[in-house]
């Protein structure tokens, strides 16, 4: 204390500093931290499609007391539900007891799709020895990196008589993968100096998904028969069920701790699960006078289109019937609610410093980060939230000591992003992103911290508080 100039002083009083999360964190709340982690590492295991997510958040849901929501349904102070949009997208809330045109809906959006390679819908052919599956890519992927890596597939087939079967292969230890083929470096001279976008070429994300003839002289394709009676046999399925089939193909890893000192977690699909988890875990937990609310919503990968993305009318139509069932105003219901649209930014990552703005970037461990505004080069598409709005969530997370920051995706006149915050807030609700950095964003395996992971728990908590 008294080695302190006044000037130290002044500056540790008025300053503004980054605070890393593991460093500010007591013992108890360390632990907390790698706690929470292994819960959602089982989650990412469960969870690699919008399908699967949907499925394991219900099963989480149903073991808190939660029971599933119909449009239609009474509901009453203390009510525990989910609501399912046509198993891609999941809305878990509880109701709570403060009167819902006044205080509105506490609302977490997050989405539980991420990018991957989707299989086409006429699929299967054999060339040389092996069969493959046509595939077309899903979101903004760099298509160099799903090659020579293990993939699983997942999804399902509706099959002629409309049956739906679930398929779910290359997770278990005795499952074989899948594969993208790459060219040897021995080959790949002409490959290495073009540009990235063009070392793998979408028509070349194929599938690799057999190798076997099938004995019989007479028939031509005998590698794609073997493939064809193994899915028959597994799964009833013919060739032409794959007119009606949603596969995809995703990285056949587990999520892992990362590093020595395991701070880290590296896995598929953190964007934007590792936002999501924490959504639902916060309504699931939380005992709250609050109505909460959180959205785990598909198809932002792909502009948040169709009927379980974010832009569906399913969403306001589903908080239009709560307020119904509560005897309350709609219009009164969303100008009262207030959103944190929960989506990943880009942690700065000092081996690519080039395309950062240090100041406004969000850095590893220093916390969940807030993005007022998304969208690039004079913030076009972007919500750009309001700073009183900002204000009042400020104070929510002093409040309970969360530990977070502020960030941009990256320099002003690079690159950018979207969330589904600008839907929300069309609806007249306050709203602004919130989310997780990340390394790697849309990789087949990305890392996060787990400081970050349970510092966006701890502010979904204050938020519903
Ligand atoms: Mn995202
Ligand atoms: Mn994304």
């Amino acid at each position: 204390m008294s080695e302190k100039t006044k000037g130290q002083k002044l500056m540790k009083e008025l300053s503004y500093k980054k605070q890393n999360y593991f460093e500010a964190a007591s013992k108890e709340e360390k632990q907390a931290i790698f706690d929470y982690a292994e819960g959602y590492k089982a989650f990412l295991d469960a969870a690699k499609t919008e399908r699967e997510a949907c499925a394991a958040s219900v099963a989480l849901a149903k073991e808190k007391g939660f029971s599933e929501y119909k449009f239609g349904d009474p509901l009453k102070a203390g009510d525990k539900k989910y609501f399912v949009n046509r198993g891609k997208s999941v809305v878990v809330f509880r109701v709570g007891s403060l009167p819902l045109e006044e205080d509105g809906i506490r609302i977490i959006a997050s989405h539980i799709d991420a990018p991957r390679v989707d299989i086409k819908q006429n699929p299967l052919y054999e060339d040389s020895g092996m069969a493959f599956l046509k595939t077309h890519y899903y979101g903004g992927i760099k298509k160099y990196q799903w090659t020579a890596i293990p993939l699983a597939l997942h999804g399902a087939v509706v099959l002629k008589d409309g049956t739906k079967v679930e398929i779910r292969v290359g997770e278990d230890a005795g499952d074989p993968v899948f594969y993208i083929n790459d060219l040897l470096p021995h080959l790949g001279q002409e490959q290495m100096s073009g540009h990235a976008n063009k070392l793998i070429e979408g028509e070349q994300l194929n599938v690799l998904v057999g190798g076997l003839p099938y004995p019989d002289e007479e028939v031509s394709d005998k590698i794609k028969l073997t493939v064809l009676s193994i899915l028959h046999e597994k799964y009833g399925m013919c060739e032409e069920d794959f007119l009606s089939a949603e596969l995809s193909a995703v990285p056949a890893y587990p999520a892992r701790d990362v590093g020595f000192d395991r701070a880290l977690i590296g896995a598929y699909g953190h964007d934007d699960r590792v936002c999501a988890y924490p959504a639902l875990t916060a309504v699931l937990d939380n005992e709250t006078p609050h109505t909460v609310l959180a959205m785990l919503v598909d198809k932002e990968e792909i502009g948040s289109e169709g009927n379980t993305g974010i832009q569906s009318k399913v969403y306001e139509d589903l908080m239009e019937e709560i307020s119904i069932a509560l005897g309350a105003n709609f219009r009164k219901v969303r100008a009262a609610s207030k959103c944190l649209s929960s989506d990943v930014t880009a942690a700065y990552d000092p081996n690519f410093a080039n395309v950062y703005e240090k100041m406004n970037a969000a850095i590893l461990s220093c916390g969940t980060a807030m993005c007022k505004f998304t969208g690039s080069r004079g913030k076009s598409g972007s919500n750009d939230a309001n700073a009183e709005f900002i204000g009042e969530v400020r104070k929510m997370f002093a409040e309970e000591g969360v530990v977070w920051q502020t960030a941009e995706l990256g320099k002003v006149d690079i690159g950018g992003g979207g969330t589904v915050a600008k839907f929300i807030a069309n609806l007249n609700i306050d709203t602004v992103d919130l989310g997780v950095p990340v390394i790697s964003m849309h990789a087949p395996w990305e890392v996060i911290s787990k400081a970050d992971l349970y510092s966006n728990y701890k502010a979904f908590l204050a938020f519903m508080k």
